[in-house]
């Protein structure tokens, strides 16, 4: 019987900055540790990734990116030649090898869209995946190749079929947006925290694409201290909504994990509430419109102790049928405890009351709920005329 895989090798944690970096793929690691220390990882459903070649990462990227990406990881660069490619950015600081592990990056969510395509499995996860900020000819917010990207146009041009991107990580999944900005067989919809303070500061509901892609690009910016409750709601009825208007044959899923309230770099509020929401209900989609067909990446968290590990390992148990809740594996709390710097959360949920009440609670609420009946004006509207 087909079942879910997970792409997972050591060397994916090679996508490495620096110490002081706060993208820090030791997270994977973690989650992947959760995931099989509760026993829901089989020896089969681990599948490790193979580095995408050139020809794959030129679906989407200039070859003189890729070429100035491969001398910097060998130490020769000039530094301002560097820059003109987003190289050596505080965001994107240069380091060894950096070609061979954004790759492999690559080649993983590859994997995961082949495994799919191919009927050898229902779903796929990579976690390490999930780069959204890469563009074309220039590194962006800790991104060097678009995976989601050359995944999408892979798709594309191999199987041919529509995808709907859905991307609830806290930042806008521009790098994707952009690439299939006139493409009317690629929807893409992203829920963010308003650009207004927050890199990458696009994200705008006017946003909507366009040429034979006008109508495809979705856009939900919200308010910071947005809650569990509001965030829900939007994504609950655009997803419902943009689904029955584009009717996918696969749904990609970027799982940034830092709405989450304790994310250091976003202001947002979500709770593990949203964090079993997601999945849920793009599972449910997968079932209803892609004959299952579902392949989600991780994408942006950076609280990788308390917030990252539960929210992703929650799209694997959701992939798997599997349930989850109260006391988290005593095995995985005390591996881990004593390396981690904060005290760990020891339940799948966190606790009610677990942050200081938003006064500006109703207000935000009914600010999301415009930019809701606002982004989704042209499908209710516009295109139904
Ligand atoms: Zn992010």
């Amino acid at each position: 019987m087909k079942k879910p895989v997970f792409i997972y090798s050591e060397q994916l944690l090679n996508y490495k900055f620096n110490d002081d970096h706060p993208f820090n793929h030791f997270r994977v690691k973690l989650t992947y540790d959760l995931l099989n220390s509760m026993g829901a990882l089989t020896e089969e459903q681990v599948i490790p990734p193979l580095e995408a070649c050139d020809e794959q990462l030129a679906l989407i990227h200039d070859r003189a990116y890729i070429e100035a990406v491969k001398k910097a990881g060998e130490g020769d660069y000039d530094e301002s030649a560097s820059l003109t490619f987003g190289l050596g950015t505080e965001d994107t600081p240069i380091f060894p090898h950096m070609h061979e592990a954004s790759a492999l990056i690559v080649g993983a969510t590859l994997q995961a869209v082949d495994m799919v395509m191919d009927g050898k499995a229902t779903h796929a996860l990579n976690l390490s995946g999930g780069l959204h900020h890469g563009f074309r000819g220039k590194a962006s917010g800790f991104c060097i190749y678009n995976d989601c990207s050359i995944a999408i146009e892979y798709m594309r041009r191999k199987y041919g079929v529509k995808v709907l991107y859905v991307d609830t990580d806290a930042h806008h999944g521009d790098g994707v947006q952009w690439a299939f900005y006139d493409d009317a067989d690629v929807c893409t919809l992203s829920i963010h925290e308003t650009g207004r303070y927050l890199f990458p500061g696009t994200g705008q509901i006017t946003e909507k694409g366009q040429g034979k892609g006008y109508g495809f690009s979705f856009n939900l910016p919200i308010d910071a201290f947005t809650e569990d409750e509001s965030w829900i709601e939007l994504y609950k009825t655009s997803l419902l909504e943009i689904a029955d208007y584009f009717k996918p044959d696969v749904i990609f899923t970027q799982n940034g994990a830092d709405a989450h309230f304790l994310d250091p770099l976003t202001h947002l509020c979500s709770t593990m509430k949203t964090y079993d929401t997601i999945p849920r209900l793009a599972k449910t989609i997968a079932d209803a419109y892609c004959g299952g067909r579902w392949i989600a990446v991780g994408g942006g968290g950076y609280d990788i102790w308390r917030a990252v590990p539960r929210a992703w390992a929650r799209i694997w148990l959701v992939m798997n049928g599997i349930e989850a809740s109260g006391p988290l594996p005593s095995t995985w709390l005390n591996k881990w405890q004593k390396k981690s710097p904060v005290t760990l959360p020891e339940t799948w949920e966190d606790r009610e009351n677990a942050y200081k009440p938003i006064p500006r609670k109703q207000e935000i609420t009914e600010k999301n709920a415009l930019t809701l009946s606002k982004a989704l004006y042209l499908i209710r509207n516009e295109k139904r005329t």
